[in-house]
């Protein structure tokens, strides 16, 4: 069976076409090739969301996976950073949630926050 998907890897976004043997045809560079296989055997996602923050100016402050997660772990994912409440100040790049779920990865904040 041919599966069909869009490289993300970059705006020119290829139609990319691949078989049971993960052979890719449709990509215009490798990187094509590379996304196609890693998403159709180990599909990541960068996570971006909010939490809530105690502050005088937000409710809420961005956050974002420092890299990419499993996909199967971002609705998990979701109901810890649901749980967490910071208070200000806090600085781009401040931990919420370290090492999410053993991967690795931690759960930053994207904006400052100062008060
Ligand atoms: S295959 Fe290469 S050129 Fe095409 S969208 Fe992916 S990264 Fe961009």
């Amino acid at each position: 069976m041919i599966r069909e998907l869009i490289c993300i890897t970059c705006p020119r976004g290829c139609h990319l076409k691949v078989d049971e043997n993960l052979n890719v045809t449709g990509n215009f560079c490798p990187r094509g090739a590379a996304y196609a296989k890693a998403e159709l055997t180990h599909p990541v996602r960068t996570l971006t969301s909010t939490v809530v923050i105690k502050s005088n100016l937000d409710n809420r402050v961005p956050v974002k996976s420092n890299n990419p997660l499993p996909k199967e772990l971002i609705a998990k994912a979701m109901e810890e950073i649901n749980k967490v409440r910071l208070s200000a100040p806090v600085h781009i790049g401040d931990v919420a949630i370290k090492n999410i779920f053993d991967t690795g990865v931690d759960i930053v904040v994207t904006k400052n926050v100062l008060e």
